[in-house]
């Protein structure tokens, strides 16, 4: 039988948080306690899940989480206004503004009003721009998060064809980014897109990021390529097929537990460096 390896994210994700555990009590000696403000507008059960699983995940490593609910009918303007207001206190390092956010709101207007320093999630237009020229601020955390997975266990990335299905902005485009600035070949599909199942039958890396489940086939898989799944859908299933396709992968993220886990350490990650950031004259280190 093949060598095959499943790309553990709790693994990946622990690792992440052991090596934070002595910066944050750095910190605490100071008298600073990493803090990320999430903002959540309306009552959609996905989203208070996810805000509630990143508030519990600051609280377990030592993080505060100021949780901020709003009603679904608030307007953009009362949104940025309340935005300006976590820029300014100094107490909040991080600020996460979860999306989707009800379509009445002009969510980029509202993303783009979170200050640069404390967008951990990577979801201003300035921050992508910064990520896509490798200039050090904070990249979206699931980009992020892959990245991290492919260098924890080591897989090449340089020259690579690797595929790219999705071009969200927060996720698919940005990895795409980061991709190519890692040196892979990168091609990046979407639903205009002809004869997909051909473009990634060619792929050493799929990276899926559609949003609809078991959407990547079996099938459609080179012999031992790198399969990334992204996507995280209703029934706790990826967009990967993940049965079919680990026949043919050399490595491949199973979900859950795959990049999920390793999303919420890399917004703990930014978090922290965030704090270190602002409070660099107090704690006395170069960031
Ligand atoms: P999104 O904004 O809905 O974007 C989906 C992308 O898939 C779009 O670019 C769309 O193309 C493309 N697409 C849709 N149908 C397609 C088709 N038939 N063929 C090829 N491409 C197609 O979704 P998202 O926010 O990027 O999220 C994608 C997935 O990742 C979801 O499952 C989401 O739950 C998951 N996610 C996971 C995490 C995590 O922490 N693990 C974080 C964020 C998102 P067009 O641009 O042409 O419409």
């Amino acid at each position: 039988m093949k060598n095959q390896l499943i790309l553990d994210g709790k693994k990946v994700a622990n690792h992440i948080k052991e090596l934070l555990s002595s910066r944050i009590n750095k910190l605490g000696e100071k008298g600073i306690t990493p803090c990320l403000a999430t903002i959540l507008v309306g009552d959609d059960p996905a989203s208070e899940t996810y805000v509630r699983m990143k508030g519990n995940a600051c609280k377990k490593l030592g993080l505060e989480s100021l949780k901020v609910h709003l009603p679904s009918n608030i307007t953009t303007e009362d949104l940025i206004a309340l935005i300006h207001k976590l820029n300014r206190d100094e107490k909040v390092h991080g600020i996460l503004l979860q999306h989707p956010v009800p379509s009445h709101i002009d969510e980029r207007l509202a993303f783009d009003a979170i200050a640069l320093e404390k967008d951990v999630d990577g979801v201003t237009t300035n921050g992508f721009g910064q990520t896509a020229f490798q200039l050090g601020t904070f990249p979206s955390c699931t980009p992020a998060a892959i990245l991290e997975m492919i260098d924890y266990y080591n897989l090449n990335l340089e020259g690579k064809n690797t595929v790219v299905v999705g071009r969200s902005p927060i996720l698919g485009k940005p990895v795409a980014m980061m991709l190519l600035n890692r040196n892979a070949t990168v091609t990046i599909c979407h639903s205009k897109t002809k004869q997909l199942e051909d473009i990634v039958s060619k792929a050493d890396i799929v990276v899926a990021a559609v949003g609809k489940p078991h959407f990547i086939k079996g099938d459609w898989i080179k012999e031992g390529a790198v399969i990334i799944d992204a996507g995280y859908n209703k029934g706790n299933v990826g967009d990967v097929d993940f049965i079919q396709c680990k026949v043919r992968a050399s490595a491949i993220t199973p979900v859950p537990a795959g990049v999920g886990p390793v999303t919420i350490a890399m917004l703990l990650k930014h978090t922290v460096i965030a704090a270190e950031t602002q409070t660099r004259n107090l704690i006395g280190i170069t960031i």
